[in-house]
C-alpha cells in the first residue's frame, strides 16, 4: 500500500509512524508512506498556505491551491474514478465533521492501494477541497483537534496493522475488539492462516470488545488470574472468553451487542450474563 499525508506540519510524523507494528511494515515494504509538506506548493515569498475567511469571522483557512497543487503531482486516478471504485485509491480529508473512522472503515481501507490523507489547520480548510478534490472525510471522534495530523497517524496505524503480513499471527488482528467476523476473513484471503476462525472459533470477535488478557505471575500482590486460565481446558477456556466478551461488551459498550454476529451459544451466554449482572 502508499499512503501520502499532506500537512503543514511534516515533522510531526516523525515518532508516531516509527514505532512497532508501523515501523516494521514500513520496513518490510507493506506500506511506503510519503509525507508531503504543504508549503513546498506555494508560489509567494511567505509560503503562504492560509488566508482570512471570506465573510468574516475568526481564525484563517487552509487556502484550495497548495492542496489542489500537491494532489495533481501524486498522479491519482480522476475523483470519478476514485468515486466509482475503480482505482482502489482514495483521498480522505480529515475533518471532525466526517463520517466516523471505526474498525470497518479501516479494514475497507486496509483492501486499497493507496490513500491520500489531508490534514486541515486553523478554522479548517476552504470548502472546495471537499466538494470536489477529496472522495470522503473522516473524523477520529466526537471532539475538534487542532489540527489532522494526529487523525492521520491513528488511521495509519489502524490501516497498517490490518495489511497481511504487518502483524506476525494474522489471527491475532481478528479476534481483537470491534472485528466483524467477515472483514477479517476477506482481509487474509490469500494468506495463510494456521487457525482458521469458524464462527466457533475464539478467533473472531464479532464485533464485541475483546476478552480479558492475563499474564504471568499468576498471583500478584494480591490479585490472582482467573482460574480457568491455569486450570481449564480448552473449551473452558474458550467458552470463559466469549462470556467475558459478552459481559465487558454489555457493561461498556452496550450499544454494540445489538450489531454483534451472536451465534446460538454466543446467545445463551448472553442470557446467562445478564441474569448474572442483574443479580450482582
Ligand atoms: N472549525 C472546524 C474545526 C477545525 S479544526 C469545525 O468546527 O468543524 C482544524 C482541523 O483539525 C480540521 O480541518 C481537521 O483537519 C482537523 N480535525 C479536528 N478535529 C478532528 C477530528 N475529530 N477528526 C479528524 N480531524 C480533525
Amino acid at each position: 500500500m502508499k499512503a501520502d499525508i499532506v500537512t503543514i506540519f511534516p515533522d510531526f510524523f516523525r515518532g508516531p509512524l516509527d514505532y512497532g507494528i508501523t515501523r516494521r511494515a514500513r520496513e518490510m515494504g507493506l506500506v511506503q508512506i510519503e509525507i508531503h509538506d504543504l508549503r513546498q506548493f506555494t508560489h509567494d515569498r511567505h509560503r503562504t498556505v492560509d488566508d482570512r475567511p471570506f465573510g468574516g469571522g475568526e481564525g484563517m483557512v487552509l487556502k484550495p491551491e497548495p492542496i489542489f497543487e500537491c494532489l495533481e503531482t501524486l498522479q491519482l486516478a480522476t475523483r470519478a474514478e476514485r468515486l466509482a471504485g475503480t482505482s482502489r485509491e482514495t483521498v480522505i480529508l480529515l475533518s471532525a465533521q466526517g463520517e466516523r473512522f471505526t474498525q470497518k472503515v479501516a479494514s475497507e481501507l486496509a483492501r486499497l492501494g493507496r490513500i491520500v490523507l489531508i490534514c486541515g489547520r486553523y478554522e479548517g480548510v476552504d470548502e472546495r477541497v471537499a466538494d470536489f478534490l477529496a472522495d470522503r472525510e473522516l473524523s477520529i471522534g466526537d471532539y475538534v483537534l487542532s489540527g489532522g495530523e494526529l487523525g492521520a497517524a491513528v488511521i495509519m496505524e489502524a490501516v497498517t496493522r490490518l495489511l497481511p503480513g504487518a502483524v506476525g499471527n494474522e489471527a491475532s488482528t481478528r479476534q481483537e475488539s470491534f472485528t466483524a467476523h467477515q472483514t477479517g476473513d476477506e482481509l487474509t484471503e490469500g494468506v495463510e492462516v494456521t487457525e482458521k476462525a469458524g464462527p466457533d472459533s475464539t478467533c473472531g470477535s464479532n464485533g464485541l470488545l475483546d476478552y480479558p488478557h492475563y499474564t504471568r505471575p499468576a498471583e500478584f500482590r494480591g490479585m490472582s488470574v482467573p482460574e480457568v486460565l491455569i486450570n481449564g481446558n480448552h473449551q473452558d477456556i474458550r467458552r470463559w472468553r466469549r462470556e467475558q466478551a459478552l459481559k465487558k461488551t454489555l457493561r461498556k459498550r452496550p450499544d454494540l451487542i445489538e450489531e454483534a454476529k451472536l451465534n446460538a451459544e454466543d446467545r445463551e451466554a448472553l442470557v446467562r450474563v445478564k441474569q448474572t449482572e442483574l443479580s450482582s
